[in-house]
């Protein structure tokens, strides 16, 4: 069941000029966010998602971001938490007798939480393994810290549900404690040769009380990384890396660019990178019956197939099955940009409106291409639904739809 709150669950209250919040699930952190801005003041996690994370998520998915580090996550800055148990009890643990509330209402639970504390506070190793655990940045899973924090169930319960993902309970609403929106800040981009100088250098950055400090591997690590898996998983290029997300497959013939030294591109070279849709053309076409013909599609070669030179092979896919394939004179890049189009639809919008006119001025049987997020980017465009021309090409190839083993599914 999918509920969708972000409609009606958006009351909020500013309380103690900004220093604390009161917030319904439906409400986005960028939102609250906007409220606290004239008293100085924000939530604490700062997911670069915050203008699509809700309260709810920001709790059940214990939400953090780059800044605020185990000290101003949604477990710490939490005051107190409204839940609705499956058994439809509501919860809320701000009230003041919350703790004999639960106990009326939920005895077993109250009783439960109480049997796995102290079983935890009995084995010594359990208690290191959580303390340690929760001294790191630690988003996985449930908040188990709250069975050393806390004493009672109510607490317990309250600072268990981050990071619950939506199985212990509905969140209703919350009381954060807010952080203040500091006056002015800088960022700073720094450069090391190698892993070892920049882990030598954390030390002193760290004593230099930023913020945050980020560390990441460059392109030339992670290709060589990667490298060193692909030539396992390929027995050292016997086999081709067969890729189904055509951005994916030119990502991967673009790996080698990152690579700096003769040996590294000597041990890549073997390695084979094949897009599905040229393999479903060379390997699996030769030997399929078209069983079900479709009269006319629309196609949108992505940006990627274009760079691989593989826009007529893609086409020839289609036409496998389909006795016309339009590709739309206007198709150009839908700018969805692997995700980038979840939080900003005016970007694709923008990009395919011509593409979008000349695909809903006819009728078409299916709207067909080689990309998940671009089919959902052009789905959004066109109101049309796209899929991937392999699935299509699956459906159209079926031996015989009523075998006893198909469950059309
Ligand atoms: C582009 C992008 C950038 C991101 N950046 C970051 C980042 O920097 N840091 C970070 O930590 N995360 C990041 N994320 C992950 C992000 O935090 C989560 O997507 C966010 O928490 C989702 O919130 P939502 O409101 O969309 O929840 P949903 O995705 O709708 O739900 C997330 C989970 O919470 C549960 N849930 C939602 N509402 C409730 C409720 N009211 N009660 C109980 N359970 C509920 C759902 O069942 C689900 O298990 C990013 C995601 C994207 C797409």
């Amino acid at each position: 069941m999918l509920v969708e709150v972000k409609r009606h669950w958006r009351d909020i209250e500013v309380l103690d000029d900004g220093l604390r919040v009161r917030v319904q699930p439906g409400l986005t952190i960028a939102q609250v966010n906007a409220w606290l801005a004239p008293y100085g003041r924000r939530l604490g996690p700062d997911p670069s998602s915050s203008t699509a994370c809700t309260i709810g998520g920001l709790v059940a998915n214990n939400s953090s971001g780059k800044s605020c580090g185990t000290e101003f996550n949604a477990y710490h800055t939490l005051q107190s938490l409204k839940v609705v148990l499956p058994s439809g009890t509501v919860f809320d643990s701000a009230a003041p007798d919350a703790d004999r509330a639960l106990r009326a209402a939920e005895p077993d639970l109250h009783e439960g939480l109480l049997r796995l504390r102290r079983r935890i506070l009995d084995n010594p190793a359990s208690v290191r393994t959580i303390r340690h655990q929760f001294s790191m940045k630690n988003t996985l899973g449930y908040g188990l810290n709250a069975f050393l924090d806390y004493e009672q169930p109510a607490e317990i319960l309250a600072h268990l549900m981050v990071g619950s993902e939506g199985t212990l309970g509905f969140v209703a609403g919350a009381v954060f404690h807010t952080v203040p929106v500091l006056p002015g800040t800088a960022t700073g981009l720094l450069l090391f040769p190698d892993m070892r100088a920049a882990c030598d250098s954390l030390e002193p950055l760290r004593d230099s009380e930023a913020t945050c400090l980020e560390l990441e591997a460059g392109h030339r690590t992670m290709a060589r990384r990667m490298l060193r898996r692909l030539r396992d998983w390929t027995d050292d290029g016997r086999l081709p890396v067969v890729v189904d997300a055509s951005s994916c497959t030119h990502g991967f013939a673009d790996l080698a660019k990152g690579l700096d030294s003769e040996e590294d591109r000597a041990a890549f070279a073997p390695i084979r990178f094949v897009d599905a849709v040229a393999f479903a053309y060379a390997e699996l076409l030769p030997h399929l019956d078209v069983t079900r013909r479709v009269s006319r599609v629309a196609l949108h070669p992505t940006c990627s197939m274009h760079h691989l030179g593989l826009v007529d092979t893609l086409r020839e896919v289609a036409a496998a099955f389909a006795d016309t394939v339009d590709v739309p004179q206007d198709w150009r890049c839908c700018a969805y940009a692997g995700d980038r189009g979840l939080l900003h639809p005016e970007l694709t919008a923008s990009a395919t409106h011509r593409e979008a006119a000349e695909v809903t001025a006819n009728n078409y049987d299916d709207h067909l291409s080689s990309n998940r997020t671009c089919e959902i980017g052009l789905t959004q465009a066109t109101g049309h639904p796209y899929r991937s021309v392999l699935t299509a090409l699956e459906e159209a190839t079926r031996a015989d739809r009523a075998a006893p083993h198909d469950t059309g599914h």
